[in-house]
């Protein structure tokens, strides 16, 4: 028989306990939605008329998920560090239940169970949203016609747009979000209702419009999400900041505006596939440019001096504000403070280098790189890399180069004065030498047993011929140093 659609195993399974109980049960929300689409669900939500009690009863392992009532169904053959399993690990079943009376344009006064799915259904917010899939009828339920609508790729609002985006105004950010990830325009009357309704996010707790606004930036398509915001009067409840760059003409190289080079920055980020932190730097990274904007006679063009450092300090105003984990904002604000760390390429000094390496950390000195990539895209240059960059990458990883030398080995001074007797002295520095080489030779040799023994064996040499052994050590170890270096730059295409 040809089904409608896979639906794996774990999943269907829990489905079937409800049914075999008495229960009805169904695929409901994203995960249909993606399936329809043909893109692969992110998590499995069933709906049931099951209580949540009722639901408890019948699985070995659930938790209670929140004051919707969503019994989180956990499945322990799949291990919690199965990355491939991850989202069927934990099915969400969700009573039917319908809202009512949204006081605070936020949360519904009560929350009521209820019997009948198509009352679950019209509670929901999009159309595409509002799908029900009976997995052992292989049938969907689909009263608000969000097949059709996905045919169209359209977000379309359950019922008044107006009435349900003053129920929760959290749902206007999700029409945005779910439009820059699916590539889905928004029909005309959930438009219209999402530019009435936008005012009514000033009630929303950041948290909620952190998650969808961290949606939207990793998002495949941001650019076009922000533009959106923007136009239907969202983007100024959630960072402003970033509006104040629109008609802000730049300097000699730039052809955007502050905005729109901010915004194809963004896009860049999210076009590589960069995670969160390189995204937010990305839409962040000049938005002190007009705050710190000055005409400039002598140059006859305009300066923004110290946008950097202004901009470093209100990235981290504006991630706090909407409430983001505190070491995300340090990666963020860092990259916007350093993302000029650039000079001209016989400026860039190895010690330059190992000082922005020092600022900035190991952990993010090649996700500044990204942001720099971002930058230069965003200016409308063809190439993420030029030679000036290849160089200054070349120069962080020639300067966080763990050095080639005998502090490799796994003895020291101290551990061949013991074994061999040796007083402090020259010999000691040959007979390490004279260990290295050998080590470079055979890396295997590199363990404290091999080398004490060899030690001993090199302790019974005569002066002379321990020294000749130790300085070919010490020039062997110059032409390694220099091998490695000269493989680095090779690697960038720099000399
Ligand atoms: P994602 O792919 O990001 O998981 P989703 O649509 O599944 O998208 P969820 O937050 O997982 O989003 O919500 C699951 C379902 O619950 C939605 O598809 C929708 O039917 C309903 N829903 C979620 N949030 C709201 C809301 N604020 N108002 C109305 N219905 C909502
Ligand atoms: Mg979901």
């Amino acid at each position: 028989m040809v089904r409608l659609f896979d639906v794996p195993r774990e999943v269907a399974q829990v489905a079937y306990v409800l049914e075999a109980a008495g229960f009805e049960a169904f695929l409901v929300g994203g995960c249909v939605r993606n399936l329809m689409i043909g893109a692969t669900p992110k998590d499995w939500d069933i709906t049931t008329d099951a209580t949540p009690n009722e639901i408890i009863a019948l699985f070995p392992k659930t938790f209670y998920e929140n004051e919707y009532g969503t019994v989180g169904v956990v499945n322990e053959e799949i291990p919690v560090d199965d990355v491939a399993r991850a989202s069927l690990r934990v099915v969400e079943v969700t009573p039917f239940r319908k809202e009512g009376g949204y006081s605070d344009f936020r949360r519904p006064d009560k929350v009521e169970f209820v019997t009948k799915l198509e009352e679950d259904l019209e509670r929901r917010d999009f159309t595409m949203n509002a799908i029900a899939y009976s997995i052992s009828l292989d049938e969907i339920a689909d009263p608000y016609g969000g097949s059709e609508d996905i045919d169209r790729e359209l977000i379309r609002a359950v019922g008044r747009p107006e009435e349900r985006f003053g129920e929760d105004a959290l749902r206007v950010l999700r029409a945005i979000r779910l439009s820059a990830e699916l590539g889905f325009a928004i029909e005309e009357a959930t438009m219209d209702g999402i530019r009435v309704s936008a005012a009514l996010l000033a009630h929303i707790a950041q948290e909620r419009i952190r998650d969808e606004f961290s949606k939207l930036l990793l998002s495949k398509r941001p650019m076009e999400g922000i533009v959106l915001a923007h136009r239907l009067g969202v983007l100024k409840y959630i960072v402003p900041e970033l509006e104040e760059g629109i008609g802000c003409e730049q300097n000699g190289d730039h052809i955007y505006e502050v905005w729109e080079h901010n915004l194809r920055a963004l896009q860049h980020a999210a076009d590589r596939e960069w995670p969160l932190h390189v995204r937010m730097a990305a839409v962040l990274h000049d938005v002190s440019k007009p705050e710190t904007r000055q005409w400039s006679d002598e140059k006859n063009d305009w300066t923004f001096y110290g946008h950097d450092v202004v901009g470093g300090k209100r990235a981290k105003r504006i991630l706090e504000r909407l409430r983001y984990p505190k070491q995300f904002i340090e990666e963020v604000s860092t990259l916007v403070r350093y993302h000029l760390f650039f000079s001209d390429i016989d400026k860039i000094t190895l010690s330059a280098v190992r000082r922005l390496v020092a600022n900035v950390g190991p952990e993010l000195v090649w996700d500044l790189m990204n942001v720099r990539a971002c930058d230069r895209i965003g200016m409308g240059r063809p190439k993420e890399t030029p030679y000036r960059l290849r160089k200054y990458q070349s120069m962080i990883e020639e300067a966080m180069r763990a050095p080639v030398s005998v502090g490799m080995l796994k003895i020291d001074g101290a551990g061949v004065m013991e074994v061999t007797g040796e007083k402090p002295g020259p010999r000691i520095g040959w007979i390490l030498h004279a260990l290295f080489e050998e080590v470079l030779d055979v890396p295997e040799n590199n363990t404290k047993e091999f080398l004490e023994g060899r030690a001993e064996e090199l302790a019974a040499m005569p002066d002379e011929d321990l020294r000749k052994l130790g300085e070919a050590g010490r020039e062997r170890k110059e032409g390694e140093e220099e091998k490695e270096v000269k493989a680095i730059r090779a690697k960038y295409g720099v000399k």
